[in-house]
């Protein structure tokens, strides 16, 4: 295998196969060919949407312990962050989106714990969907769903959802494999357009993990997918494993572009830096309120960035940003 021929078939508009995926991700990250494959994704994360970066806006309406057991999770009643459970109200809710839309955000994202109650997420979604403009992407990140709930997001005036089967699911999570992906399959059936992520990315993932996991997001075609780091909670159990560089996350992303097909037209990263935008990340998050990687109630006094802030780092590494609302999320 070698890497003319790699970059090759990527120009000639074809996904890599898993192989050549790990031969990628095992480049240095520093070394020139990393580089290569990181401006063959920019190049092809350009192409597929047109020049234009996407910012998505997320805010959660509560924060509360969780019992899903997501080690790398600031909610996760086993790392004992959270003690205490707050909402927001519907009025609160409709101020965070209206800022958003009123920012440039491309999409909003309304986000609750696992266990907030259903019902009461629908209720505020919809007062949310009244208050925006028709044509604003509006997205739910919820728990795992059965059909019948995701058709009720869908009623409810959603457009679409992120849902991601994480890294060793199962193992450093409560939940199942297969509970990640039915619910993939269940929203998609209901009609909502479902973005997301090789996540969270940790030093002790392989190769070959990666590989399989940028190869199962492809197989869903989602709206979008990426790659993101998992960032150290202070004080718990997996902070331990440490971090990867932004550098090697670059690569992920890099390499995850060059794995998908072009009818996949985001590729996210997180948290927002410009070595991602460089490798092909056309999606960030802005994000208020509370936020699964921060230890703040409120990350906009923390980690968060702010639409504006997430637009001028893509600014910075030469990407024009989306004006309206997200292609990535509307391609039917
Ligand atoms: S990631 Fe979601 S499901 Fe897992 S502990 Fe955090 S809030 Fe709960």
């Amino acid at each position: 295998m070698n890497l003319d021929y790699i970059l090759k078939k990527s120009q000639d508009v074809n996904v890599l196969s898993r192989n050549e995926l790990v031969y990628l991700l095992d480049l240095s990250p520093d070394c020139i060919e990393t580089y290569m494959v990181m401006a063959e994704a920019n190049r092809v994360s350009k192409e597929v949407s047109h020049g234009k970066a996407e910012v998505h806006a997320q805010f959660a309406v509560n924060l509360a312990p969780c019992n899903c057991g997501c080690l790398f999770c600031s909610f996760a009643k086993v790392n004992g962050v959270f003690k205490e459970s707050t909402e927001i109200t519907s009025k609160q809710a409709i101020s965070y989106a209206r800022q958003f839309e009123i920012d440039g955000a491309n999409a909003i994202f309304m986000m609750s714990t696992a266990q907030y109650s259903f019902e009461q997420f629908l209720e505020i979604s919809k007062e949310v969907k009244k208050s925006l403009k028709p044509e604003t992407t509006l997205i739910a990140n919820v728990g795992d769903q059965y059909l019948k709930s995701a058709v009720r997001l869908k009623d409810a005036g959603f457009d679409g959802v992120y849902h991601a089967l994480r890294l060793r699911e199962g193992i450093d999570t409560n939940l199942t494999i297969n509970s990640r992906k039915q619910s993939i399959l269940n929203f998609k059936e209901a009609g909502l357009e479902v973005g997301t992520c090789v996540e969270p990315v940790g030093p002790e993932h392989s190769n070959e993990e990666l590989a399989d996991m940028i190869e199962f997001t492809a197989s869903f075609n989602p709206a979008f997918s990426g790659a993101a780091r998992r960032i150290s909670i202070p004080g718990t159990k997996i902070s331990e494993r440490g971090m990867i560089s932004e550098l090697r996350m670059a690569q992920i992303v890099a390499v995850t572009r060059l794995g998908m097909p072009h009818s996949v037209k985001g590729n996210c990263t997180h948290e927002p830096c410009t070595l991602g935008a460089v490798a092909g990340a056309n999606l960030f998050w802005a994000e208020v309120g509370a936020n699964p990687r921060d230890i703040e109630e409120k990350t906009e006094e923390g980690r968060g960035e702010t639409v504006k802030s997430c637009q001028t780092i893509f600014q910075e590494s030469n990407w024009e940003v989306l004006n309206g609302s997200s292609f990535y999320y509307s391609r039917k």
